[in-house]
């Protein structure tokens, strides 16, 4: 840290995404992308953009918006487009939180929000998942605290019925309640149509997972039209070409190949059954999932031995150190190959270590 840094953020704790080593080619099971290659078409619309960024990209994105708003089925003004659905999180904190408004969040998920709290300043309240790791949602009900919750849940799985999210909305009638839907299409419910019935509702999504696109770096709020202006008046104060043209073209061709995407994600649905199936075969816990993720413990090994042993082996996955969640790892569904390589590494390094212990 230099002597000039700012006295309000010295004690800042910056947000650690998954590990990119590069001393080997791993199978990379840790940050939850997809393992498909965006279609071509979306390749060909990229490459075409780049040709052209000499100029700046459309600070309304009216193109993608236009698009999206089809899709969704939502009016083009209560959708914002953002650098990753991590911009519009955060844009979301400075706007809908300050010392009289605090967040509220579970004390397992998302490990973003906690660092854009402390980012803006905002005083935060986390609420512990239930003993099974699933969210109780009566005890998001009349917080008086802005709520973010991602649903399905990170690094669990576990999602909220459209129903429990309707009741936190409810009862919520004066704070905005964020509903971070980033694994949606895994088998989530998405509320999106709710911000029709609710003024207080901002949905986020993302391109990253289920889309194919987590290093063009796009991501959705959505929200009534008052909502969406004041997350405008963030972006426009902080950058209003927050999309580049490269992405936005991406992710408007992306949303034209709805069928080829549905396809992957069914794909990566039925991967998920058969991992889960083999793992619990093997002993193990695996939380019930509708993401593109496992959440997984054995009882023969540590979270932390099996993930450096998996390492050692040329396979990466997720090992977080919260107190409640380090006997687990998170493992990203990749393609049935990649899984197979996986479990035949988790089968043969259970076995080690059974030998070991019989030396
Ligand atoms: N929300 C959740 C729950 C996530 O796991 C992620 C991905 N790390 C994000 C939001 C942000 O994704 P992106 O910025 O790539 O859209």
């Amino acid at each position: 840290m230099s002597r000039f840094f700012s006295e309000k953020y010295k004690a800042l704790a910056p947000y650690v995404p998954g590990e990119q080593p590069k001393d080997m080619r791993y199978i990379k099971l840790n940050t939850n992308e997809s393992p498909f290659a965006p279609p071509k078409s979306v390749v060909k619309a990229v490459k075409e953009q780049a040709g052209k960024c000499n100029l700046y990209s459309d600070p309304t994105c009216s193109a993608l918006v236009e698009k999206a708003s089809q899709v969704f089925n939502v009016k083009k003004t209560q959708i914002l487009p953002t650098n990753g659905s991590d911009e519009v999180l955060n844009f979301a904190f400075m706007a809908f939180c300050d010392k009289n408004t605090p967040a509220v969040f579970a004390d397992i998920t998302y490990g973003f929000y906690s660092v854009f709290a402390e980012l803006n300043g905002v005083p935060y309240k986390t609420i512990p998942l239930k003993e099974d790791f699933t969210i109780d949602y009566r005890e998001y009900c009349g917080v008086n605290a802005t709520v973010f919750i991602a649903n399905p849940n990170a690094p669990t799985g576990i999602a909220l019925s459209k129903a429990e999210i309707e009741e936190i909305l409810r009862s919520n009638p004066n704070n905005v309640v964020v509903i971070d839907e980033a694994y949606v299409d895994f088998g989530g419910e998405s509320c999106v149509d709710l911000i029709n019935k609710y003024d207080n509702l901002l949905v986020t999504q993302t391109f990253s997972k289920s889309r194919s696109l987590a290093g063009a770096r796009l991501g959705f709020g959505f929200a009534c039209e008052s909502l969406i202006a004041d997350l405008n008046a963030i972006k426009y104060s902080t950058n209003p070409y927050n999309v580049n043209r490269m992405t936005m073209e991406a992710g408007r061709i992306a949303l034209c190949e709805q069928a080829y995407f549905d396809k992957k994600c069914q794909e990566i649905c039925q991967t998920r059954a058969y991992t889960t199936a083999e793992l619990r075969r093997l002993g193990f816990t695996v939380l019930s999932s509708k993401t593109n993720f496992l959440f997984v413990k054995s009882p023969k090994i540590s979270g932390q031995e099996l993930y450096e042993r998996l390492k050692a082996k040329g396979v990466l996955v997720r090992h977080f150190n919260g107190e409640r969640i380090k006997e687990f790892n998170r493992v990203t569904i990749g393609t049935k190959k990649q899984m197979d390589i996986f479990l035949s590494c988790v089968e043969e390094i259970v076995k080690e270590k059974q030998n070991e212990k019989s030396e």
